[in-house]
């Protein structure tokens, strides 16, 4: 079993949107996958509740002991994706103490690069902790599409000191419009341009774990 927790403490980085996608990308290609929720406003869990036949089983764990938690619920899936919550330090420290991967959304803006350094910070120190059998990277997240992103942004990230993933997700209406259904943009439109970069995230970080 491994762990992907998709962690940044400011709301509206798309934790939710990749927590969802990453999740559902993983289950299409064949893994048995546990979703976690652990942001007491229960977006995902929300999310999963729309649609009837939802395939996703989603969880709600939005106390401190996700760590624990996940080890008791999940021993027969193959990966946790677990959907972070806003500020609350405490389960941010949980969701860690239980990831085997820490990926963080960021758009890309240097504001809302800085605001991730406590959230790295942490990170570090686990990584640290556990001999660098953490891993962790940035993916750029609401990405405006046609556009690079700029040297600020490169810079603002390399000076963490943590890899930002080749793959990024770009802002399109598809993806506000396919959670309203439950769903993701992989059934909306399968060989579409957004389904890719999602297969490609999914893909790049199962590639890290191995
Ligand atoms: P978080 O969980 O970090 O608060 P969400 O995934 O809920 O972030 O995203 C915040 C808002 O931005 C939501 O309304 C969501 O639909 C929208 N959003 C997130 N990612 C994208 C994207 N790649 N393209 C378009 N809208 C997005
Ligand atoms: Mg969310």
């Amino acid at each position: 079993m491994k762990v992907i927790a998709v962690l940044n403490q400011k709301g509206g980085s798309g934790k939710t949107t990749i927590a969802t996608h990453l999740a559902r990308a993983l289950q299409l290609d064949g893994a048995d996958v546990l979703l976690v929720d652990s942001d007491p406003q229960g977006s995902a869990r929300d999310w999963a509740a729309v649609r009837e036949d939802q395939p996703l089983t989603v969880v709600g764990i939005d106390r401190p002991t996700i760590d624990r938690d996940v080890k008791n619920v999940a021993r027969k899936v193959d990966f946790v994706v677990i959907d972070g919550a806003p500020q609350a330090a405490d389960l941010a420290v949980s969701a860690i103490k239980a990831a085997d991967f820490v990926l963080i959304p960021v758009q890309p803006s240097p504001y809302d690069i800085w605001a991730t350094a406590d959230l790295v910070e942490l990170v570090k120190q686990r990584i640290e902790v556990t001999d660098g059998k953490l891993q962790a990277a940035f993916v750029v997240s609401r990405a405006i599409k046609g556009t690079r992103i700029g040297g600020e942004v490169a810079d603002a990230l390399a000076g963490y000191a943590l890899p930002i993933l080749d793959a990024r997700i770009t802002q399109r209406v598809s993806y506000p419009g396919t959670a309203a259904a439950g769903t993701t943009v992989l059934e909306s439109e399968p060989d579409g341009d957004a389904a890719a970069e999602v297969r490609a995230l999914a893909a790049e970080i199962k590639q890290k774990l191995n």
